[in-house]
């Protein structure tokens, strides 16, 4: 795979999307060196478990590969947090990024960098990123306005500072996993609950809607969490459901927390009692 995309990368210079998923990871440094020389229009650009990478390939990116739009680097446990850095400050136009696993890389510098240059950033995934803390997490928060997804499983140092802000600052956020963050109480939860009850009074015109507030949200493994403060969020958000069939309320492992229900039961329990009415 290497030698192919050595010998083709150089004929395809308009290219605009490179998936390069492998089983095994062969893909070396000079591939994504000549990728970068040749291919300068490319916008999306998928390396995920190229564990024989180095930081010389993204400098290689950041250099070479400025329009970029969507990059996924996940698995790619060599790289550096400086390298990330560097890609973040010259790859402004990122809008997706997936750096799950990146757990070198994906240091609270590095998010700082992110936070800071791009500002489009819709889309992070940094699961399994054990390094990450608050100070990260609220530079995304506060530079990343659009951010509509974000993974943070597994980053078990954050606390609701990180929620807090990502409440306050992202009002487009549709989609946040918490899993295993065991530091997240309550409060985090009643932030979340409360920015939706501002999109409502601020947003638009026709007022909440299912497009408002979160779609998805995983606190699996959250244990510090309570009944009321989880189903707060779950009211708040039309879109969050724990029926089966509709499950983006995901609380496995949460065995505190089996009372709280999407609207979805109530309905049910309503129509059952209204069909007898309707049939007068
Ligand atoms: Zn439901």
């Amino acid at each position: 795979m290497n030698n192919l995309v050595l010998s083709l990368a150089p004929k395809f210079t308009k290219l605009q999307t490179l998936i390069l998923r492998q089983d095994k990871p062969q893909l070396e440094d000079n591939a994504v060196e000549t990728i970068s020389n040749f291919c300068r229009d490319l916008q999306i650009l998928d390396l995920s478990k190229s564990f024989k990478l180095t930081d010389r390939s993204l400098y290689a990116i950041a250099l070479g590969c400025r329009n970029l739009t969507k990059l996924n680097i996940s698995g790619c446990s060599a790289f550096s947090d400086n390298a990330l850095a560097s890609l973040a400050s010259l790859c402004t136009n990122l809008k997706v990024l997936n750096l799950c696993g990146c757990v070198k890389a994906a240091s609270d510098t590095a998010l700082q960098a992110i936070g800071h240059f791009c500002n489009q950033l819709q889309s992070l995934n940094i699961g399994w990123c054990e390094n990450v803390s608050d100070v990260g997490v609220m530079s995304l928060a506060y530079g990343c306005p659009d951010l509509r997804t974000l993974d943070l499983c597994g980053c078990v140092l954050i606390t609701d500072d990180s929620v807090i802000a990502l409440a306050n600052r992202c009002p487009h956020l549709r989609s946040l996993g918490l899993y295993y963050c065991q530091n997240i109480t309550d409060r985090a939860m009643y932030s979340l609950a409360q920015s939706k009850v501002n999109s409502r009074m601020w947003g638009s015109v026709k007022g909440g809607n299912d497009e408002d507030g979160l779609r998805t949200l995983n606190i699996s493994q959250c244990t510090a969490l309570t009944p009321s403060a989880v189903q707060a969020v779950c009211d708040s958000s039309p879109a969050l459901h724990t029926c089966s069939g509709r499950h983006s309320l995901i609380m496995s492992g949460c065995l505190s927390l089996t009372s709280v229900h999407c609207a979805c039961a109530g309905q049910a329990h309503r129509a059952i009692n209204t069909i007898p009415h309707t049939a007068h």
